[in-house]
């Protein structure tokens, strides 16, 4: 059977599920493959900002066209012979994937096994990408944008403290990326200063219109930098965005779950949302592949300060991250796509039932991680019925879509690295 027919057996037998969302899954697991000529193409456009992990299935030393300088950092995928709506994805670098973006004339289309399926659209980079600080550092540096421009994305630690000690969760790849991106020389540099975030954004907010969110993250801190715990280090920032900027934009936090006088301590100075991200429901694979988390804090105080911070923020803006798919990843995660599932559904029930909002990236296995050597995702179907439940979870509590993700729907989420904004 072609990879095609699959697709198209696929989408009939889950008509609730639509086939651009389908195949907005599979190129989140299975990566994309680019023409010369589509890459050329693509070069003129917003470009790959590698804002913190590769999320690529290939190393910059297996990209014999150097795609990691000119791959887009997102396409838009519509029309076609499937006539779909708009669906935003994230560019996942794959030179061996099915998919293949090629040039048509004076435009792209994605083709999968030499079929084509959409046109492909993509972002011109906007004007501020060319504007330097004054310590000379470009502004998407320090402030790229995702999300077709709505999320500005500030990576203010580039590293992680869990890796350095030998404990970092096994399907990320945050410290080598870093490695393989300096050595690549990109300019990179591990800590951005308050200074520089605050005049990137100052910048931004002269010129664009498009963003409508930031979000604060870096690696975890578990002892002390610059002499910081994690929570001094990183409030710092939203404290004087929020000072010099006070309400351009709707101001997120993806950090640990952080005790509730430190998360305090973040809506003071702030923070509207917090991502304190879970990652994998099973307690026997949070263990398994999140070993720092787990013998740092705990699974069971984890879940305990994400209820306590809901209790801070209201547990709407309480929004704990899943990497969908790495419960299947072995070699210690479930076989059948109806355990992980099952696990999966637990969780979404649990926190759900609470208000809390836990959303979802598709796992991409990068092979610089442990788990992400062999480039094995979990099974596109896995994903169709993920998304199901996950919309059927929040229609059962009747909860609200995700606030700082911009609009939900189909043909207007802009939530790239997986589908949960595109199927509510
Ligand atoms: S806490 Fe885990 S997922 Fe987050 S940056 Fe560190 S190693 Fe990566």
């Amino acid at each position: 059977m072609s990879k095609l027919s699959e697709i198209e057996i696929l989408a009939e037998r889950n008509p609730d599920i639509p086939i651009e969302v389908i195949v907005k899954e599979d190129l989140l697991r299975q990566g994309i493959a680019w023409s010369r000529e589509a890459l050329a193409f693509a070069a003129d456009y917003k470009r790959k900002a590698y804002f913190i992990f590769s999320f690529d299935m290939v190393s910059i030393s297996g990209m014999e066209q150097r795609e990691n300088l000119k791959a887009p950092e997102e396409i838009r995928l519509e029309g076609g012979a499937y006539n779909f709506h708009p669906v935003v994805v994230s560019v996942r670098l794959n030179p061996d994937s099915p998919y293949r973006v090629e040039t048509e004339g004076n435009s792209l289309v994605l083709k999968l096994g030499g079929a084509p399926i959409a046109d492909v659209q993509l972002q011109k980079a906007p004007e501020f990408y060319n504007r330097t600080l004054s310590n000379g550092r470009l502004v998407p540096e320090i402030a790229p944008t995702i999300e077709w421009g709505y999320l500005i994305y500030l990576t203010a630690f580039r590293l992680c403290q869990y890796p350095a000690a030998g404990e970092g969760c096994l399907y990320c790849d945050i410290n080598e990326n870093y490695r393989q991106q300096k050595n690549a020389g990109r300019p990179y540099a591990p800590v951005k200063s308050v200074e520089e975030v605050v005049e990137a954004l100052e910048i931004i907010a002269s010129v664009d219109g498009e963003s409508k969110a930031y979000t604060v993250t870096g690696g975890s801190i578990t002892e002390t930098l610059e002499g910081k715990s994690e929570i001094d280090f990183y409030v710092r920032y939203t404290e004087a965005i929020e000072r010099r900027l006070p309400g351009r934009w709707i101001s997120k936090a993806a950090l640990q779950a952080l005790p509730k006088d430190d998360v305090k301590r973040l809506k003071a100075a702030g923070v509207q949302i917090y991502h304190p991200n879970f990652e994998i429901w099973n307690a026997r694979l949070f263990e398994t592949y999140c070993p720092g988390k787990a013998r740092h804090t705990g699974r069971d105080e984890w879940i305990s300060r994400i209820l306590g911070a809901a209790d801070v923020f209201g547990a709407e803006n309480v929004i704990p991250n899943f990497v969908a798919g790495v419960e299947m990843a072995p070699p210690a995660g479930f076989e059948s796509v109806d355990a992980a599932i099952a696990s999966t559904a637990e969780g979404l029930e649990f926190f759900m039932s609470r208000g809390v909002l836990p959303r979802f990236t598709t796992w991409c296995p990068e092979p610089l991680s442990a788990l992400g050597k062999e480039r094995r995702g979990a099974p596109l179907e896995y994903y169709i019925r993920l998304l199901r439940v996950y919309r059927d979870t929040m229609a059962k509590y009747k909860l609200p879509a995700p606030r700082g993700y911009g609009e939900p729907g189909l043909g207007r989420a802009v939530f790239s690295v997986s589908s949960f904004m595109d199927i509510l």
